[in-house]
Parts: C-alpha cells; structure tokens; sequence
C-alpha cells in the first residue's frame, strides 16, 4: 500500500469518530494511541477532569530534552444548519478531494504524520521526536492550555513545535490571539411603560457595547509600528447579543459574546483593565441604584495569545528546511502555537489544505496537500536525525 493510500484510509477512520468539541474525542485519542504505540512510542493520554476529554503527548527515540513536537488538535467543530452534500463523518473522495469534517482542519495533519510513523522512527534515533494531539482548541485552545502547562513543569522538554494547521504547506511564523468572552447583563424586570423601575439589561449591554466599539478606534490609534498583520491592529469582534422577552417589558437578562484578536498582549490588558473599569465605575453603581441582584459577569472563554514573529526562531528554519520555502508568513487566525511559544518553545505553522475550506460544509483536503506533507514528515529522515 503506498503511503498515500495509507493516509488516505487513516483520515477515513478519523474524520468517522465525530469529536466535535462538545463531543467526546476518545475515540480519535485511543485510535492515534494505538498507532502511536504500535510504532514503539511512548505514549501518554491526559484526560481533563470530566474525563470525556483527553489530550495525547507520545514521544519517539530518546528520553531526554529537545527535540521538535509535530502538534494537532482532534476536536472539530460542528456541522448543525450546513448544507453537506454527504455525511460529514463519513469521508469520500472526488476529483482528488477527499471531503469530511475535519479532512482540513485538522486531521488531515494528523493522518500524515501517522501514516509516516515509519520514516518518523528513524528520523528520531538520536533527537526525540514528539507528538501532540489535544482536545477542545476550537473553544479556547482548552486542551493545549493543559497540556503547555504539563510540559512547563517537565524537566524534559521538547524545543520547537511544528502545528500543522491548513495553511496550504506554507511556513507560518505568526498570528494574533484570540480571546474570548461572554459578559452576563442581570437586570431587574418590570413593565415598559416604567422604565426607571427596572433596570434593563439589554440597553446596559448596549453601553457595554458601545464603549467596545470606542476601545477599538484606541486600538487602531495603538497599533504598533512596523505591523506586518492585516489588519495591523488588534481587532475587536461583537459576535452575538441575545437578551429580553418582547416590546413592553423591561428586559432582566441579556447575554453578550464577544472577541479580540491582540497583535500584542498588551493590547489585550488595556481592553480587560478599560471595560473593566467602566463596568466597576459606570455601569454596575447604576444598576445597583435600582436593583440590589443586578450584575455583570464575565466568563472568559479562551485567551490565547498570538505567535509573535521572532527573529530567531528554529522551528521557522526547520520548516524551511523540510518544504524548501525561504520565507515566512503571517495568517489572520490563531491557533495553539502561541501557547507552545510562551513556554519557551520555538514554534513554526505548517499544514496540508486551505484555512478556506475549515468549518465550512464540504471541507476537504486535496491529496496533493496531504503528499506535500508527508513529503516533508520525509525530509525529517534527513534534516533532523543527526542534529
Ligand atoms: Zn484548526
């Protein structure tokens, strides 16, 4: 069976085990375990408290620190009001596409590198080569979050992390984060005609709102010189208010989500500590005026930071070793890298398929692309080992 044939038929398995993120994805993580261990790794599977969960960390060749991380998250996100042509959990193939949820982002990674265990063995005989597949990232980066954490503590570390999100095999070296909040508005209810009776939780979200979309003209003002972002700046996003009953009734509860994307964190800590202080000083002492349980809470969904470019960076010139491209990019979507980089950990993007096609119906990943990276799984055999 040629390689490509082997991927192609381990992707089917996996795009089968349907882990949208609010699904368990055991299933994937036992599966991957198998074969990871099957091909003499060590193999680690971490499961989050609610044990439906589980973050995968395995590791071939020797037990010491460095080394480089080939990184995945298993979870996908859901497939509920869009228009597939076929079952997404069931992949096939057509015009050299092969199409299912998650094929792009980002299994398709994952089965190359299982479908190379082989040439990855032999590449690791003197520098270990790891692996880690976590759970939850298209809500927060839960997983890698936990799993950073582990390493941080580990007195053997691995150096360089290579995430294989879709970027069409071109070598990624930054991103913005993403944070991620849903703000709760708890007024108190009363009939419209006596506005000041109740306090409406809806217009206080609006306020809320409005004072967000002030923050982002400071953003755009903040933006730092030289930015090779697009935009530039850090983003703000308003993604969803929902809140209050009808016409005539004074709305008591209204639920806000919203995002930001910082090119630098302390863009993020200049939002938090101003809408925090708005909250604190202006909205909140109104609303208690009239009602005692009034409140504003803020759940915080996922911060994760952005990759930050870095001059040095030997993830970034492995990669260009391994595809032969000699430069660097910038995407508009974050992913787990920056977690890997705040701990130390010189971290590259580099994955088969078109960010295009993610979260989309009919996602696919092209064969060509999953070639490309098995093809440059391949050149590990001689880029690394020696090193
Ligand atoms: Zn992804």
């Amino acid at each position: 069976m040629s390689d490509l044939a082997r991927c192609r038929d381990i992707l089917g398995d996996l795009v089968a085990f349907p882990s949208v993120s609010s699904q368990s994805n055991l299933g994937a993580i036992s599966y991957i375990a198998e074969r990871l261990e099957a091909a003499g790794a060590r193999v680690e599977v971490l499961e989050d408290q609610s044990g439906q969960k589980a973050n995968l960390f395995a590791t071939l060749g020797p037990d010491r620190s460095g080394g480089l991380v080939l990184s995945g998250h298993t979870d996908v996100v859901p497939v509920e009001d869009q228009p597939w042509s076929s079952d997404p959990f069931e992949m096939v193939e057509r015009d050299g596409r092969l199409y299912g949820r998650g094929t792009c982002d980002m299994k398709g990674f994952i089965a190359t590198c299982l479908a190379k265990l082989d040439v990855l063995t032999q590449a690791a005989r003197t520098r270990p080569i790891h692996f880690a597949f976590t759970h939850d990232e298209e809500v927060g980066c839960l997983g890698a979050r936990s799993l950073v954490e582990v390493l941080r503590g580990r007195e053997v570390r691995p150096a360089m992390a290579l995430i294989g999100e879709p970027t069409n095999m071109q070598v990624i070296e930054g991103h913005k984060g993403c944070c991620e909040y849903t703000v709760t508005f708890t007024g108190a209810e009363g009939h419209g005609s006596v506005p000041d009776k109740g306090v409406n939780a809806v217009e206080y979200a609006a306020r809320y709102i409005n004072r967000l979309l002030e923050l982002r003209h400071a953003l755009i003002a903040r933006c730092p010189e030289g930015s090779r972002f697009d935009p530039p700046y850090t983003t703000l996003n308003i993604g969803a208010l929902k809140g209050g009953h009808a016409h005539n009734v004074i709305a008591g509860k209204a639920v806000l989500e919203w995002e930001m994307r910082p090119v630098v964190w302390e863009d993020h800590d200049f939002v938090r500590r101003e809408i925090a202080s708005y909250v604190a000083d202006v909205l909140l002492p109104e609303m208690l005026q009239v009602a005692q349980q009034a409140e504003i809470s803020t759940e915080v969904i996922g911060e994760v930071a952005g990759l930050v470019p870095m001059e040095e960076n030997a993830a970034r010139d492995l990669a260009f070793r391994l595809t032969g491209a000699n430069r660097a990019d910038l995407v508009p979507f974050a992913t787990e890298a920056g977690l890997f980089q705040q701990i130390g950990m010189a971290t590259v993007i580099c994955g088969p398929g078109a960010i295009d096609q993610a979260h989309k119906p009919d996602e696919y990943v092209s064969l060509d692309q999953l070639g490309q990276s098995m093809a440059m799984l391949e050149r590990l055999g001689d880029s690394y080992g020696g090193r």
